[in-house]
């Protein structure tokens, strides 16, 4: 039996990842304190209300279910003691050209009626697909994601070598679907959650299709009252584990040789161990003492960043018939996009737009009669951002819309707000104003990404979507689980 020596964590940033350690870490004994220079817990799951309508900001799509479930059980609790989850069906809606979509639907036996609709034949063939699918997400969901990645030979073990063996793992995504599908929507449904990964399907491998497991099988769900109703839960099961939080309080400096942070107003915090929720880049190039840093700014520089999003927040004072609560325009190849990404970084030609419309499934988060629409397009990260681009691409991309749903908005918009990558930089120091972390390329897989823990620094501990397992809320909160598990088990005792 293990117990852990009474010791100190401060933990920088209320993130989804910081939340779900410091919960670990308090219940396994230690004293926690997190530090957020935000008012709000979640990061960049983050929240507002303004005139009546309600917006999260950041995150809308809530995937892998038995992730967060499996969080809660680990404190005898369960998703619904904090909040209400509901699956929605029809999972989102894929919008293909003016009136004319495709609705995805939950649940695997009519994912693969739809298929057979679109291409005859195709049902069959897919059957196949989705095996092979969950049988990666389960080796790469509740085995790999969950290892700290500090050594490739994590990977030396029978049942993942089995794995790699009997799936194809390392061909592209693309190339992967390519076998069962030949129709080019259903391969762009097909290809759709591979955005997830901040990467694009001809650049991911095919052990990604797991998320074609996450998507299909286990659905679309959403907690009423909206995403952020997620980090309200953590804090409050947090603090009933005794974690103390300071908001609104930045970390400006570290001083290593004692264990101390500093506050932005002067005020001084030790601890035994310190475990940094915030952007890893940020950290290390800014707070940290220079030769205290593992990674310099050619490392960076070098990495695959995800794209940073343009979003409007936008309330409408009608009810929009044409939307369901989720909603992608395939319009427009994403290819066009993705190369303006990640190959050609400029502001795109022919963006992918996401719409989410919570209001559809929870009417409380608009006014009556009224819809509180959250519209984004991915844009690389680390470009110009001016009200006067944000503009020129609002006009573009709402005529666009209008014209696609074949319904009017444009002049019922009563609220609006718009965010993009200087506000990613401003709110959470986020590098390059990026949204959602490192990208899942091969090179960027497990021991390829930054360290949970320090080379250098013998009590310096990393969680969230810059080190493992990588960018989204699900595996923000397996990140926060791998770090308080490293930092249990490298200050655990035998009892006597
Ligand atoms: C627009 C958008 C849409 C998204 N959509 C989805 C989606 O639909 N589904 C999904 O699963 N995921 C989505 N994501 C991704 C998901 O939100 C993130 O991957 C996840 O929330 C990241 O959590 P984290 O804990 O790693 O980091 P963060 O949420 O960034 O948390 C880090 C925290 O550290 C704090 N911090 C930084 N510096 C300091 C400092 N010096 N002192 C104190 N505090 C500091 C920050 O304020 C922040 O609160 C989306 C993200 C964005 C931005």
């Amino acid at each position: 039996m293990q117990a852990i020596k009474s010791k100190s964590v401060n933990i920088i940033g209320a993130g989804l990842s910081g939340l779900a350690a410091s919960c670990l870490l308090a219940q396994a004994g230690f004293d926690v304190k997190v530090f957020e220079k935000n008012s709000k817990p979640g990061g960049r799951a983050n929240f507002f209300e303004e005139d009546g309508f309600k917006f999260d900001m950041g995150p809308s799509w809530y995937w892998l279910p038995d992730v967060f479930e499996n969080f809660f059980k680990q404190f005898n609790k369960t998703v619904s003691d904090y909040y209400d989850l509901r699956k929605l069906d029809t999972s989102y809606r894929v919008y293909w050209q003016k009136e004319d979509f495709t609705d995805i639907p939950a649940g695997m036996d009519k994912f693969l009626e739809l298929a057979e609709d679109i291409e005859p034949g195709s049902g069959l063939r897919l059957k196949d697909f989705f095996a092979e699918a969950e049988k990666k997400y389960d080796i790469a969901v509740n085995d790999i994601c969950r290892e700290p990645g500090l050594s490739p030979f994590e990977f030396l073990k029978l049942k993942y070598l089995k794995a790699f063996l009997t799936c194809d793992s390392l061909s592209s995504v693309r190339s992967h679907i390519g076998k069962f599908v030949k129709d080019e929507r259903l391969r762009q449904i097909l290809e759709f959650p591979m955005l997830f990964l901040g990467t694009a399907a001809n650049h991911t491998i095919a052990l990604y299709s797991f998320m074609n497991h996450a998507d299909t099988a286990l659905s679309t769900w959403f907690p009423m009252g909206g995403i952020h109703e997620i980090p309200r839960g953590i804090q409050s099961l947090a603090e009933s584990l005794g974690v103390k939080f300071y908001f609104n309080t930045e970390i400006t400096a570290y001083d290593s040789s004692q264990g101390l942070i500093k506050t932005e107003d002067e005020q001084d915090f030790v601890s035994d161990i310190l475990l940094v929720n915030a952007d890893y880049e940020y950290f290390e190039q800014n707070i940290l003492a220079k030769q205290d840093r593992v990674y310099d700014q050619n490392y960076w520089k070098s990495r695959t960043l995800c794209p940073s999003v343009l979003v409007f927040y936008l309330g409408v004072n009608k009810k929009l018939e044409s939307l369901q609560h989720h909603n992608i325009f395939f319009d427009y190849p994403y290819d066009i996009n993705a190369h303006e990404i990640y190959n050609e970084p400029q502001w795109p030609s022919k963006p992918f737009i996401y719409i989410s419309a919570a209001s559809k499934t929870d009417p409380s988060l608009a006014p009556e009669n009224s819809e509180n629409l959250f519209i984004s397009i991915p844009i690389a990260a680390g470009l110009e951002d001016t009200e006067e681009i944000r503009n020129k691409h609002r006009t573009k991309i709402l005529n666009r819309i209008e014209d696609i749903i074949g319904e009017e908005f444009i002049d019922n918009i009563v609220f609006e707000r718009s965010y993009c990558i200087k506000d990613f930089q401003a709110d959470y120091h986020s590098y390059q104003g990026n949204a959602f972390g490192l990208a899942n390329t091969l090179m960027q897989t497990h021991f390829l990404r930054p360290r949970v823990k320090s080379r250098k620094i013998e009590n310096i501990y990393y969680c969230g979507h810059m080190t493992v397992p990588g960018p989204g809320m699900p595996t923000a909160i397996l990140s926060g689980e791998i770090a308080a598990k490293q930092i249990i088990k490298d200050n655990a005792t035998e009892l006597k």
